[in-house]
C-alpha cells in the first residue's frame, strides 16, 4: 500500500495571502520545494488538500482557482516535485460541503483512488481545521506548521488536552521540518 503526505496550500506550501487567486500571487516558501522532494524520494504519494471558500463568496471563480494551482504545479515541477492529485473545496463555510475540511472526505477519495494506508500518512497544515481533517481521516499524525496561520493557531491550541496521544499534533517551525519529521519516523 502507498503512502501520503496531505498538503494543505495557503499558508503551508506558499504564502498565506487573503483570498488568493492571481497566478503571480504565488509565493512559494523556501524550503518546500527540497522538502516535498525528500518526502517523495522517501515514497510518499504528495497530495494537496485546500478549502477555497472565495469560489463560494463569489470572489473569484473554481478556473481562478485551478489556473493558482496550475502555476504552482508548474513552479514546483522545475524542482522535480509532482502532486499526485489537488482536491478543492470550493464551498463557503455555510455552504454545504462533500469535502471542506475538517471533513476527511477527499483523504478517503484518495485513499480509494491511490491504495493509500491512512495509517501510514501524514497531514500538515496551517489551521485546526487541517490538523482536524487528518484526524477525521485516521492519518499517523497531523502537523502544524508555524507559517501562514499557525502562530495562531498553535495558541489556540494551548489550552487544549489531548489526552490521545494520536490526536496530539506535531508542531514545528515549517514544511522543511514538518518533511525531517516525518522521515525520522519508522
Ligand atoms: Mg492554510
Amino acid at each position: 500500500m502507498n503512502r501520503a503526505v496531505f498538503l494543505d496550500r495557503d499558508g503551508t506550501l506558499i504564502a498565506e495571502k487573503n483570498y488568493l487567486h492571481r497566478p503571480e500571487e504565488v509565493e512559494i516558501f523556501p524550503g518546500a520545494g527540497a522538502a516535498l522532494h525528500h518526502l517523495a524520494a522517501a515514497g510518499f504519494k504528495l497530495i494537496i488538500v485546500t478549502n477555497q471558500s472565495g469560489i463560494g463568496r463569489g470572489y473569484f471563480t473554481l478556473a481562478d482557482a485551478e489556473n493558482v494551482n496550475r502555476h504552482l504545479c508548474a513552479e514546483f515541477v522545475r524542482e522535480g516535485v509532482h502532486f499526485e492529485k489537488i482536491y478543492i473545496a470550493p464551498e463557503a463555510p455555510d455552504q454545504p460541503s462533500r469535502g471542506r475540511k475538517p471533513s476527511p472526505q477527499f483523504l478517503f477519495d484518495a485513499r480509494d483512488e491511490l491504495g493509500l494506508d491512512l495509517a501510514q500518512s501524514y497531514m500538515i497544515g496551517d489551521k485546526p481545521i487541517d490538523l482536524e481533517c487528518g484526524w477525521n481521516a485516521g492519518v499517523k499524525k497531523s502537523i502544524l506548521v508555524r507559517t501562514g496561520y499557525g502562530l495562531e493557531s498553535e495558541s489556540a491550541l494551548k489550552g487544549k488536552e489531548f489526552t490521545d496521544t494520536n490526536t496530539r499534533p506535531m508542531i514545528v517551525n515549517d514544511l522543511a521540518g514538518a518533511a525531517n519529521w516525518i522521515l525520522e519516523q519508522k
